[in-house]
């Protein structure tokens, strides 16, 4: 290979890594959006968690990584995986533990105060 090639690819992929941390810096942050269903229609950005008597039930959030898939999160009971949510005065939702894909685009990220970082 020549160093004219690796010179270029490395600066494609500098160029690639940066393009990805503005796009994540501006992408909006997720905010929780209480519902008493699961919506049919699921916007960007947004957590939609579902309530039973004694705290949040579901949640539903298209894959961060815009693959356009529908994450379901499930906040109660013992079965595993099972996610605990919280969000801040301005709605931002943060998720313990990470969410990771076991299909698909296998996208592996933590959602804290809205903002997704990826494992
Ligand atoms: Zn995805």
């Amino acid at each position: 290979m020549s160093w004219l090639t690796k010179s270029w690819q490395a600066l494609a992929r500098s160029l690639e890594a940066a393009h990805r941390r503005l796009r994540d810096r501006l992408r909006p942050d997720i905010r929780v959006h209480m519902v008493t269903e699961r919506p049919t229609q699921l916007r960007p950005h947004r957590l939609y968690v579902t309530r039973q008597a004694d705290g949040p039930a579901f949640g539903f959030l298209l894959c961060p990584c815009g693959c356009g898939e529908t994450l379901h999160l499930r906040f109660f009971g013992e079965r595993r995986p099972r996610w605990q949510v919280r969000h801040d005065a301005r709605g931002r939702a943060s998720v313990t533990p990470s969410v990771w894909r076991q299909a698909g685009c296998r996208s592996h990220f933590i959602l804290t105060s809205g903002r997704v970082r990826w494992c």
